[in-house]
């Protein structure tokens, strides 16, 4: 590994630790944008850094939207297209401690100790062999790691500061950072858009080296409300309509192959989440996921049908079912006109000696959303495995890589 290697590596990492050491998970029961404080906290270390960088129109919105440009260095008359990055602010709230406590370990092989009893073991986990001999995120085992998506900041915020001190021209970039990902995309649906005019974007959200990701799920809830007839048990005959059993009845004629855990690659699948009920009402959240809208569409079908049939069985129940459109496949945004967003990053991937491996993500992003706003913005690696999870780990040579193909595409690769 080279001098200029070992200090790339060095900066990101410190920048990551730097950033992680703020707690930013978000909230799911929260009622506003940002659902949490620490997300607040950290837009404002961003921000100010954005400022010490020199970049202009750094702008915290009242929803902690950070938005920011990079004017264009190119000489006068050469124009070239404007891009943007999209990066969230937000960890995931997977029932651990909120605080992160990340600290860098050398892979010499084997399990790796995170703490107490907690390790990566490599029974469960034999991706790690993929690294020894590197350098490699890892958390206490108390917490996630939050490389999702704090190494796609951090990769982008060096990116940012090497850019302004770099005198090679470069074109336009705009710079966005959003809060509130991880709970259905809320942060980045109140971005104001004409802080972020860019031709096309990318996010940087997911995982490990070499990944790029251009077709994401559709996804929408329903939400199937079910009002019952209480009585007393001891003259319930002929009277009471339990909405709890009325929910068993309704799920049961779920088709039991087409869930999540029974479901791969390119399917989808309806998953129920929650249900919460008692003798008078009871509510049943549905998750709906298909990358092929057509099906996506048909899954909605199949629950009305199925609410259909409740209803004739259980004339006495009053059965509502609503649905909430939550993002869009982003594969579907692809044009003629946009297509040449994945030949720049193929492009700045293979510049810096990276295979792109293509994935089709069995979630979505912020990109998801933008594409249906007309911004066409696929994702690619930050080198993370495990999101989630207090096994993740995000290995330094693969987040290098990560921020080398911004830096490629922020000066505007074969522009
Ligand atoms: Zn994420």
């Amino acid at each position: 590994m080279t001098t200029a290697s070992i200090e790339l590596q060095d900066a990101l990492a410190a920048r990551f630790l730097r950033y992680s050491a703020i707690s930013s998970q978000s909230d799911a029961s929260a009622t506003v944008v940002p659902s949490s404080q620490g997300q607040w906290e950290f837009a404002r270390l961003l921000a100010a850094e954005l400022e010490e960088a020199k970049v202009e129109d750094v702008h915290l919105s009242d929803t902690c939207v950070l938005t920011a440009r990079i004017p264009s260095t190119l000489p006068d008359g050469k124009t070239a297209p404007t891009i943007g990055f999209c990066t969230h602010l937000d960890t995931a709230d997977s029932g651990l401690s909120p605080d992160v406590h990340a600290r860098i370990v050398e892979h010499t092989g084997g399990d790796i100790h995170l703490g107490g009893d907690q390790w990566i073991r490599r029974e469960e986990h034999p991706e790690i062999d993929a690294y020894v001999g590197q350098r490699i995120l890892v958390t206490d085992g108390t917490s996630v790691l939050g490389a999702d998506d704090k190494a796609g900041v951090a990769s982008v915020m060096e990116a940012v500061v090497r850019l302004m001190s770099d005198p090679r021209p470069h074109p336009e970039v705009y710079l966005s950072f959003v809060p509130d990902e991880e709970i259905g995309l809320r942060g980045v649906q109140t971005m104001d858009l004409e802080r972020f005019p860019v031709d096309w974007a990318y996010t940087l959200d997911c995982c490990e080296l070499g990944e790029v990701v251009e077709a994401t799920f559709n996804a929408a809830y329903a939400t199937v409300v079910i009002e019952g007839v209480a009585a007393h048990p001891m003259s319930a005959y002929g009277v009471m309509v339990n909405p709890i059993l009325v929910a068993h009845d309704l799920i049961g004629r779920f088709d039991p192959t087409q869930t999540p855990e029974c479901t791969k690659d390119r399917e989808g699948y309806i998953w129920v989440d929650a249900i919460h009920g008692d003798q008078s009402v009871t509510t049943i959240d549905v998750n709906i996921r298909d990358h092929d809208r057509g099906r996506f569409e048909q899954r909605k079908d199949e629950i009305r049908q199925v609410v259909e049939q409740v209803r004739t069985s259980h004339p006495r129940a009053r059965i509502d079912v609503t649905f909430k459109d939550v993002y869009a496949n982003l594969e579907d945004s692809k044009t003629s006109d946009n297509a040449v967003a994945t030949q720049r990053l193929l492009d700045a991937m293979r510049a810096v000696g990276v295979e792109p491996i293509h994935r089709s993500m069995r979630g979505g992003t912020d990109g998801s959303w933008l594409s249906t706003q007309g911004i066409f913005t696929p994702n690619f690696f930050t080198g993370a495995h495990n999101f989630h999870s207090r096994c993740e780990f995000l290995p330094l040579p693969s987040l290098e890589r990560s921020h080398n193909i911004v830096m490629e595409l922020m000066r505007g690769v074969s522009s």
